[in-house]
């Protein structure tokens, strides 16, 4: 069958009808469904004995420890929950340094001896299990000998149930530990984190004079994906292997025509949507927008923002069930960063903030002179931060696939750079020269007009090329891949503003003890930090060739590809404010640099191997057969110049064969060898696809055995 008439069937497979196994009953309001599947605050109210919950509500509230007398009892309340809810089995949910999620289900019931079973669930099995640690990375934390780690409950992310067409499962979030205590996941270091912001951020507000309990970080995650047909994505093994098409030319001109952002959503797609959306609803995910992105097939889903440790499980959540609905409906939903060479990749924007346990937003402006200063003062300290670890932030969301993304024309640079928005440039550059300049919002700090200016929460004009931008009440740090998890950046961010949130209140603090006035003391505070890390302040084009030309000058860091990342994990500066604050110690910040390598490596070595595999054994065959043909035809000229693509296709496969050789790898070195995929492996890669496309475009259509970018994107 052509292939055009293929995609007619495909496209008229689907039918709203008995598209989805558990068909939606669309007659139940949002509200009512909101959380059901969750042991919630509310549910546990219900459940939990009066003083259980009393005592588990204050520790969660304090972050303190907590007490193992609760344990019990809550486990208890949770197993009879989850029984009604028809689970059968639990599993301790966490999340190990290869980002993603892992879990080991167990089953509630044991054998009673006499025939039946019974259902039995401990404190003990609520608070500690042991998986086996040796099939997750651990960058030699732990030796091979003594395999062991365990996962310990997360009771400050609520358990949920998790519904499968012949069953459900209880999840429990956990952290995942060694038994040397060291950790072995994106969770502990994100907590420890947490802890250390709420620290810094507290001691700091009391200058302010205000006494708070707790300073939460706070995440919303804006979601880019892409959605296939399934039976394209299964004939591409390139796709099933690797996540990406490793070959593929673009789509002609026509399909470039801008009407895909915000334009209506097809049936189908949005079908799926609504279901996904359903049940991330009952898992408590609070899914607030939805919409078409740049490129054809790519769409965008964004939640209310959470603390940034729910906010993480839930988003870690999100991309598990973007994924398992879009089967229902007969779609692949991809979450690589560059699945489609020449067209758009996905990211995740960060949205970030820190808010006291009252509600306040830290990186509110307010409307007081008061509110104003203390915005400045964490603003500033963000500055300070995000400049003085450039590096690390740029490291923090390194990976194979954000390669494609980072320093291509479309995501945002490689260089690290703030984005303030006018008014706040300007008035940050009033405070630096100590002046208020014609146009500058005649400030505050003595200046002129007591308060800010409102500023632009959703200014069209706003700058969508910058890295890590002021959205009015919240930076949003736009760098991160589709595919990760939010642990690390998070991590990262929050350690990194603690750190210059204690320096500047050190300052301060000495400032006021001399008798100053807390505007007179903050004023050159202020003032110092901005001029020495203003040159990471960047309001211009963040893609545009004289950006990196003029970064250059700046001396920011440009750092393109992941081997030149993540030796800022391991950097001294990091180590110095990753041990300082208690987050990761030298050892676990090794770990995970030598973790990311090793992945690094591995993905581009699969890559590597499916290339060259599906190069030799699909496309030069279909090659060669067109070739026949012509011959067959008598067109021995056009015979001819297939012949010699085919000659120069081989030649690039018996390279890329080469360089990925075993024994031409340098492995005694991680980081060298990660250099040598990217600039040898990578490289050929590059040049096999190269005479791969043109060929594409050359070889009969009912000849060519991969589908076509111009179908997989275009067929919704
Ligand atoms: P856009 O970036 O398109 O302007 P929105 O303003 O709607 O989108 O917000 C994007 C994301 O930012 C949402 O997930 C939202 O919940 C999140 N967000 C809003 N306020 C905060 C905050 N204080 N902390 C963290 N995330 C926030
Ligand atoms: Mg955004």
């Amino acid at each position: 069958m052509s292939r055009i008439r293929q995609q007619n069937v495909l496209a008229a497979q689907w039918t709203p009808d008995g598209a989805s196994l558990g068909t939606p009953d669309l007659t139940v309001a949002d509200n009512q469904i909101f959380g059901e599947n969750v042991f919630s605050q509310a549910v546990q109210r219900q459940r939990l004995p009066k003083d259980v919950y009393k005592r588990l509500s204050q520790t969660l509230a304090k972050g303190e420890a907590l007490d193992t007398t609760l344990a019990d009892a809550v486990a208890l309340a949770m197993k009879e929950w989850a029984l009604e809810k028809g689970a059968t089995h639990y599993a301790h949910v966490f999340q190990p340094l290869t980002g993603l999620t892992a879990e080991k289900h167990d089953s509630f019931y044991a054998p009673t001896g006499e025939g039946t079973a019974l259902a039995s669930f401990s404190g003990k099995e609520l608070i500690q299990a042991e998986p086996d640690a040796s099939s997750f990375p651990t960058g030699g934390i732990r030796a091979t000998f003594e395999a062991r780690g365990y996962t310990a409950w997360d009771p400050t992310s609520p358990a949920f149930i998790l519904e499968n067409p012949n069953g459900a499962l209880l999840c429990i979030p956990t952290a995942f530990v060694s038994w040397t205590g060291e950790a072995l996941d994106h969770k502990i270091p994100l907590l420890r984190s947490m802890d250390a912001l709420s620290r810094s951020a507290g001691r700091a507000l009391k200058l302010f004079g205000k006494e708070v309990g707790r300073v939460f970080t706070t995440v919303g995650p804006e979601q880019e994906y892409f959605l296939i047909d399934e039976q394209y994505y299964f004939e591409r093994p390139d796709l099933v292997t690797t996540g990406r098409t490793l070959f593929g030319a673009k789509p002609p001109k026509g399909h470039e025509l801008d009407d895909h952002y915000f334009g209506s959503i097809p049936e189908r797609v949005l079908a799926y949507m609504l279901e996904a959306e359903r049940e991330l609803a009952r898992l408590g995910i609070p899914i607030k927008t939805r919409h078409n992105e740049v490129a054809p097939a790519q769409y965008e889903i964004a939640p209310i923002f959470e603390n940034s440790n729910v906010g993480s499980d839930h988003q870690q959540l999100t991309m598990q069930i973007l994924q398992n609905v879009a089967r229902r409906y007969g779609l692949v939903c991809l979450l690589h960063e560059k699945p489609f060479a020449g067209v758009n990749g996905s990211g995740k924007h960060n949205n970030w903030s820190m808010g006291t346990d009252e509600g306040e937003n830290l990186l509110d402006p307010g409307d007081t002179p008061h509110e104003n200063l203390q915005f400045l003062f964490f603003c500033t300290a963000v500055i300070q931060a995000v400049n003085k670890h450039q590096g690390l932030l740029r490291a923090s969301i390194a990976s194979a696939g954000q390669d494609h993304r980072l320093g291509a024309n479309e995501a945002p640079p490689a260089i690290i750079s703030i984005f303030l928005g006018d008014e706040l440039e300007r008035l940050f550059g009033a405070i630096e020269a100590g002046t208020a300049g014609q146009s500058t919002p005649e400030s505050f700090l003595g200046l002129g007009t007591p308060v800010l200016p409102p500023l632009p929460m959703h200014g069209g004009d706003r700058n969508r090329t910058s890295p890590f931008a002021f959205t009015g009440n919240k930076f949003e740090f736009r760098a991160l891949g589709s595919s990760m998890s939010l642990g690390l950046p998070n991590t990262v961010l929050n350690t990194i503003v603690a750190e210059a949130i204690d320096e500047l209140a050190g300052q301060l603090q000495d400032a006021l003890d001399s008798g100053a006035t807390l505007e007179d003391a903050l004023r050159p505070i202020i003032q110092q930090s901005y001029a020495a890390n203003k040159q990471v302040v960047f309001g211009g084009d963040g893609y545009s060739e004289e950006w990196h030309e003029e970064a250059a000058r700046r001396g920011l860091l440009n750092l393109r590809a992941t081997p030149d990342a993540l030796p800022y994990l391991v950097d001294q500066h990091t180590i110095g404010v990753f041990e300082a604050y208690g987050v990761l110690n030298e050892r676990e910040l090794h770990a995970r640099y030598d973790v990311f390598l090793e992945q690094y490596i591995t993905k581009l070595n699969i890559e590597a191997e499916t290339a060259a595999a599906l190069a030799r054994t699909m496309l030069v065959p279909a090659a060669v057969r067109y070739k026949a043909e012509l011959l067959a035809a008598e067109e021995p000229e056009l015979a001819s110049d297939a012949g010699e693509r085919i000659a120069s296709f081989l030649e690039a496969i018996r390279s890329l064969e080469s360089a990925n050789l075993k024994e031409n790898h340098p492995e005694e070195d991680l980081l060298e060898h990660a250099r040598y995929m990217h600039d040898v492996v990578f490289a050929a890669m590059g040049a096999v696809r190269e005479v791969a496309d043109a060929l594409e475009k050359e070889v009969a259509d009912d000849l060519w055995p991969l589908p076509k970018y111009s179908e997989i994107l275009f067929i919704k």
